[in-house]
């Protein structure tokens, strides 16, 4: 297949909706092969047909990356399949509003697993081959929310910084070795986000002003094809309806900011 990417092997944590899904589509255009995971198989089965259809090659591997044995598993069967994987797209990510009054220690563990040690497990279980080799790209998709302390999302937040500390650290073991480390940090995105706890509600007019998954997943290869000599660390975004403001929580037109 022809591409910028042809010949290489992606693997994109959450792929079965809104960024992930966005993401691996786009790769895939690229000339790229994808491994997608996320839980819900179905969700993989579908993207899996539509990456064939591109005549790109996908690998389904239904996971849990909080869950370090399926992390391990998912390395497994990427190597079996592909031989080796040379960009990893830690994607995978939930959220939800609150204080400190209202969230839960349960909700601290669901999200900084979720966003952070999935974070630490997949690029535990995929830089060091990359470093052996000399050669691979690990892309973030962080958020602003990493950035910018804001209201109603302190466990949110504090996962996407760690997410920021952490691509910021191991640039330092990378780029000697010639692997890429970039963050996307994208504002608010018309995904599925938020929609099973009732921080973000379907149908909302708000989620029409924000980022589509398209725009992220753009931004993901832009830093996936940089030339040889050069890498993006950061691809900081905002939909045109969010200001760049710290703490003004809601950033939509109209709205005090
Ligand atoms: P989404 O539409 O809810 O998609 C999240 C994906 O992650 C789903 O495929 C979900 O599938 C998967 N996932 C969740 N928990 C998982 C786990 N434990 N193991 C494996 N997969 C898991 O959310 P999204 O907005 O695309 O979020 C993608 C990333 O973008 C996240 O890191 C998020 O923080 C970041 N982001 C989002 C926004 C926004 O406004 N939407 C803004 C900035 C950054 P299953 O449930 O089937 O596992």
């Amino acid at each position: 297949m022809d591409g910028r990417l042809a010949g290489k092997t992606a693997l994109v944590t959450g792929a079965g909706k809104g960024i992930g899904r966005a993401t691996a589509l786009a790769l895939a255009r690229e000339g790229a092969n994808v491994v997608i995971t996320s839980r819900t198989k179905s969700d993989l089965d579908t993207l899996a047909a539509e990456i064939d259809a591109l005549g790109a090659k996908a690998l389904v591997v239904p996971a849990d990356v909080s869950n370090e044995a399926d992390v391990d598993r998912l390395a497994q069967d990427s190597f079996a399949a592909f031989g080796q994987v040379d960009i990893l797209v830690n994607n995978a990510g939930v959220g939800k509003n609150g204080t400190v009054s209202t969230l839960t220690t349960a909700d601290y563990d669901w999200i900084m697993n979720t966003n952070m040690r999935s974070t630490w497990l997949c690029t535990k279980a995929f830089m060091p081959p990359m470093i052996e080799r000399k050669n691979g790209s690990i892309i973030f998709v962080s958020s602003v929310a990493g950035l910018n302390g804001l209201p109603n999302e302190p466990i949110y937040c504090a996962t996407k910084f760690a997410q920021m500390g952490f691509a910021q650290a191991i640039d330092y073991e990378a780029y000697p070795n010639n692997v890429k480390v970039s963050v996307v940090a994208p504002g608010g995105t018309n995904t599925n986000y938020g929609f099973y706890n009732g921080t973000r509600t379907p149908g909302d007019p708000m989620l029409e002003e924000f980022h589509e998954s398209e725009d992220v997943a753009e931004a993901v290869v832009f830093a996936a094809t940089q030339p040889p000599k050069s890498r993006v660390f950061m691809v900081w975004m905002r939909p045109m309806n969010e200001s760049l403001g710290a703490g003004s929580g809601v950033h939509f037109k109209g709205a005090a900011k």
